[in-house]
C-alpha cells in the first residue's frame, strides 16, 4: 500500500501518481502550474484537460514518458503548509480532478513529438486564463456542468476504492454539492447502494458504465427537477455547442480537437474557492 507522503506536495504528488496507477490501473500525471510556467491566479484550482501532458513534455521533459491522462493543480494556492496536518483540500482536489479524467476521453496516443507546436501553445493558453479574465457566467450552462449523475457516479466508485485503500476523503470537500446545486454526496451514495463494493475488481470504466439503481437516477431526476426542468437536455447540447468553440479558438488539431475544445469549458469552470 502507498503511504502518502507528508514531507513535500511534490512528494505527495508523486505518491498520488503512485497509489492512482495501483488502485485504478491509469497512469495519470499531476502537474503543478508552477512546473509548468502557469500564472498563480488561475481561473481554477485543479482541472483535467485532455492534453495537458503536452504541457508536462514541454516543461518537465524528465517526468514525461508518455501520453497520459493529466490534471494539473494551482499550487500556489498551497503554500507553506505544515504537511504533517491531514492534507485534506489537497487530497480531494486530485481524487475530484481524477473523476474528470475517468469521466473523459481515453488519452490521446499520438505521439507528443508529432503534435503541432501551435496546439501545444492552444493548451497553455486555456490553463493561463486568469481569474479576472475569465469569461462572465454563461446562462444556458447549468451549474452543475460536467458534475452530473456520471461523474458522481464515478466519484462515489473511485473514493470507495481510495478509502479502502486508507485515503479518507471529506465528502463536502471532494464534491462542492451546494455549488452545483445538487444533494450531497452522502444522499447519492446511499442511493447507489452495494454498487461500488459489488463491482470493486472490476476497472473502473466497466464499473460505471451501464444503469445506476433507479434510486440513483431518481435522485438525479429529482434534483434536476430543482434546478432547472430543461438541464438535462442542455447537458445533451453542450457536446454540440464545443464544436463550434474549437472552431472560435482556432486550436483545431485534426482528429483530437473536439476532446480538447470539450474540456475548455471544465478548464474556465473549476472552482474559485479553496475547496473547489
Ligand atoms: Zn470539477
Amino acid at each position: 500500500m502507498i503511504e502518502l507522503s507528508t514531507e513535500s506536495w511534490a512528494q505527495r504528488r508523486d505518491d498520488w501518481e503512485k497509489l492512482l496507477f495501483e488502485l485504478f490501473n491509469d497512469r495519470v500525471y499531476i502537474g503543478f502550474s508552477s512546473e509548468l510556467g502557469l500564472p498563480e491566479d488561475t481561473s481554477w484550482l485543479g482541472v483535467f484537460l485532455p492534453s495537458a501532458d503536452l504541457l508536462i513534455r514541454e516543461a518537465c521533459p524528465q517526468r514525461f514518458d508518455g501520453r497520459r491522462h493529466t490534471i494539473v493543480l494551482n499550487d500556489s494556492i498551497f503554500g507553506d503548509v505544515d504537511l504533517t496536518t491531514p492534507q485534506v483540500d489537497f487530497d480531494s482536489l486530485v481524487a475530484h480532478e481524477f473523476g474528470h479524467a475517468i469521466q473523459g476521453p481515453v488519452p490521446d496516443q499520438k505521439p507528443a513529438e508529432t503534435v503541432s507546436l501551435r496546439r501545444v501553445a492552444g493548451v497553455r493558453k486555456i490553463l493561463s486564463l486568469r481569474r479576472a479574465d475569465e469569461p462572465s457566467a454563461d446562462n444556458s450552462v447549468p451549474e452543475w456542468h460536467y458534475h452530473g449523475d456520471d461523474f458522481i457516479r464515478i466519484l462515489l466508485h473511485a473514493s470507495r476504492r481510495l478509502a479502502a485503500a486508507g485515503v479518507e476523503l471529506d465528502d463536502s470537500e471532494m464534491f462542492a454539492n451546494s455549488r452545483y446545486s445538487l444533494s450531497p454526496l452522502a444522499w447519492y451514495r446511499h442511493a447507489l447502494g452495494s454498487e461500488p463494493a459489488d463491482r470493486a475488481e472490476l476497472p473502473m470504466r466497466l464499473a460505471v458504465a451501464g444503469d445506476p439503481p433507479e434510486a440513483f437516477t431518481q435522485l438525479w431526476r429529482d434534483d434536476l427537477k430543482n434546478h432547472t426542468p430543461s438541464a438535462r437536455k442542455e447537458r445533451d447540447g453542450i457536446r454540440d455547442a464545443t464544436r463550434d468553440e474549437e472552431q472560435a479558438l482556432h486550436i483545431s488539431d485534426a482528429g483530437s480537437s473536439f476532446d480538447f475544445a470539450s474540456s475548455f469549458y471544465d478548464s474556465s469552470e473549476e472552482p474559485l474557492a479553496p475547496n473547489m
